[in-house]
């Protein structure tokens, strides 16, 4: 009776602290069939409301890693490592991140997802490289982190599978935007990969859901926080996102960028996150012994073209074939307007652009068009003239027009120069105790 799901939904609706029990029931009840869609909705409501202690969070995040299995590894393999984003507009860091990384001996068992909304996901990218598969099993995944070292695909039934049956009901219930949540539904995913230490790159600004530094703060503290509970070195950067990363967006343009920076190329605060990132890890991961160090390293793999080789293994493990032409709509030119300083870029608005255009999906589910996108010329504070191209627009005929004055409008000028606002907002570190 006390297990009722009805009854534990009353619970947490009325703001009682749910029991370590009371969530395992609920949880393994869902994943095996037991508890039907809409209960399980009426609890995510209820933890959307309410909210939850940080050990309900660590016990929901346990239950949902305990649906599944975990990669297993063995006694004397390279340190494990990842990476998760919060989902940010042109944030391709990961398609660079993770051959980088196995550059320096560490494997990287990276599960990543689609976008959704405004924002880009790696797979949609990745699947813009023809033959590329993002379906792999858990052995497919754990052949390649031996052989190739890295590997990126999507979440399988086999690991963290509540996740996988959670996130369609929480976005059409609205209720992604939950920091207990969301802090399950990355970290359930993120500890089923067994690693040695976890960076998170929490997004804040116009451009993704945590729309201020204190939002996004909260949140890289619950995912740090679980994460330690759950005995994983974890640290978190929070980032910002009031203008794109990198110069483009779409999923076969990113691919592109990611490629230009492995080879040594592309922009500068893209390299800078890359590096940061994962210099971050390589040091709690014990493969390098300071901060500096590790990016000396990276940057040599950057520079060598070896970055560029260990994506090309990757890529070719994975089925993908890199000389095949990917998709690419025709280009068109936007100008300025007018005359002024570049005072503030509505990258949420970027985003529903690249949906207009076919390039992201408003339902789960929805095919998209790989080849859209946009290649923006300005960053916030730059000074541009009247005429001076603002952006390269990647559309099919039909669309350009309409898509073309959003792109402008979401670009705004001032007479007044204003500072642009530093990409790296605050570091959370592990907790030495791990
Ligand atoms: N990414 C995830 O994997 N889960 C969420 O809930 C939000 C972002």
């Amino acid at each position: 009776m006390q297990h009722n799901p009805a009854l534990i939904i009353a619970h947490k609706r009325d703001g009682l602290e749910l029991t370590a029990r009371e969530i395992e029931v609920f949880i393994r009840g869902f994943a095996n069939g037991e508890i039907p869609d809409y209960q399980m909705a009426a609890l995510a409501m209820a933890i959307y409301c309410r909210g939850m202690t940080a050990e309900e969070t660590a016990n929901l995040t346990d239950c949902m890693l305990q649906s599944g299995v975990t990669l297993a590894a063995t006694e004397g393999d390279a340190p494990r490592v990842d990476k998760h984003s919060t989902g940010g507009i042109g944030d391709k860091v990961s398609l660079a991140l993770a051959p980088l990384l196995a550059c320096c001996g560490c494997q990287v068992p990276m599960l990543s997802g689609r976008g959704l909304g405004p924002t880009g996901g790696t797979l949609d990218k990745l699947e813009s490289i023809p033959g590329f598969r993002t379906d792999l099993s858990v052995t497919e995944m754990r052949n390649l982190v031996e052989t190739v070292g890295c590997v990126i695909t999507g979440a399988s039934s086999e690991l963290a599978p509540a996740d996988r049956q959670l996130y369609p009901l929480r976005d059409v219930t609205s209720t992604i935007a939950s920091i207990p949540l969301i802090t399950a539904s990355i970290m359930s995913k993120k500890l089923a990969e067994n690693l040695n230490a976890l960076v998170l790159d929490v997004k804040c600004g116009n451009g993704t859901f945590m729309k201020t530094p204190q939002q996004g703060l909260a949140l890289a503290q619950s995912l740090v926080s679980t994460g330690q509970r759950m005995g994983l070195k974890t640290s978190a950067f929070v980032t910002d996102m009031n203008q794109p990363l990198g110069k483009m967006i779409g999923n076969a343009l990113e691919v592109q960028e990611a490629i230009d920076l492995l080879r040594g190329e592309g922009p500068e605060d893209l390299r800078q996150l890359t590096l940061t990132l994962a210099a971050e890890l390589l040091v709690n991961s014990g493969t390098s012994s300071t901060t500096s160090e590790a990016e000396q390293l990276l940057s040599e793999h950057l520079t060598s073209g070896r970055g560029y080789e260990k994506f090309q293994q990757m890529v070719a493990a994975q089925g993908g074939n890199l000389d095949a032409e990917r998709p690419l709509a025709p280009a068109s030119e936007l100008v300025s307007p007018g005359a002024g300083y570049v005072a503030n870029i509505d990258a949420e608005q970027l985003g529903r652009a690249i949906i207009e255009l076919g390039g992201g999906r408003r339902q789960m589910g929805d095919p998209i068009d790989l080849g859209v996108g946009l290649e923006i010329e300005v960053r916030l504070g730059d000074c541009v003239q009247e005429g001076q191209m603002l952006a390269r627009l990647f559309a099919r005929e039909s669309e350009r027009e309409f898509v073309g004055k959003l792109i402008l409008e979401s670009i705004q000028l001032d007479q007044q120069a204003s500072v642009a606002p530093d990409l790296i907002i605050q570091h959370i570190p592990h907790s030495a105790k791990n």
